[in-house]
């Protein structure tokens, strides 16, 4: 068995060469990172299932196709290392990955969501978020309230049938120092 071409410091495993190297994880971590969800790298079984939940279907396809893509960019480098001896940065391999994920958007179907789970993901991977129906913006300002006074903004909306609504607020003083920061959800 040969050491790993990555780090040369073990066994050439796949469990190695995929999930556990020090130098592949970098790519994982930058996956994590970008997605702001720590992915399970305890096996390539739950690394695939890893992060999908919370998803739109669309959004979960295009998770399937990074992991993929992480797979794939890792072999191909592994293979250039050791029968080209040509060598690629973590970085440039990072770029091949979000551009093929990129690429691979556009034959995947379904729509996206409001989530900020799903916007992370078609961010980091600079895909449509094909939302059913497009965002809408209300302009606010806040301007802070007159000595000895406490001025309190709420916000809140709610969806569907029967509603499920949410509600914040936030209060400060004329100093501009919180005093009270309320949110809860109902449905
Ligand atoms: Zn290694």
């Amino acid at each position: 068995m040969s050491f790993c071409c990555f780090c040369f410091n073990a066994a050439e495993t796949s469990e190695h060469l995929f999930l556990v190297c020090p130098e592949i994880w970098n790519i994982w971590s930058w996956l994590s990172d970008g997605i702001h969800f720590q992915l399970d790298l305890s096996s390539a079984q739950a690394l695939l299932v890893s992060g999908q939940s919370r998803r739109s279907g669309y959004v979960q396809m295009l998770m399937i196709s990074a992991k993929l893509h992480c797979f794939w960019c890792i072999w191909v480098e592994q293979n250039n290392q050791k029968f080209q001896s040509k060598a690629s940065s973590i970085q440039s391999i990072i770029c091949k990955i979000t551009a093929e994920v990129h690429l691979s958007s556009n034959i995947l179907v379904g729509h996206g969501s409001h989530s900020m789970a799903d916007y992370r993901v078609t961010q980091l991977f600079h895909c449509p978020s094909r939302l059913s129906q497009p965002l809408s913006f209300i302009a606010v300002s806040w301007f802070p309230p007159h000595n000895a006074q406490i001025k309190a903004n709420i916000d809140g909306s709610s969806f569907g049938l029967p509603p499920s609504t949410f509600i914040g607020g936030d209060s400060q003083n004329q100093g501009r120092s919180q005093i009270l920061n309320i949110g809860g959800t109902k449905s």
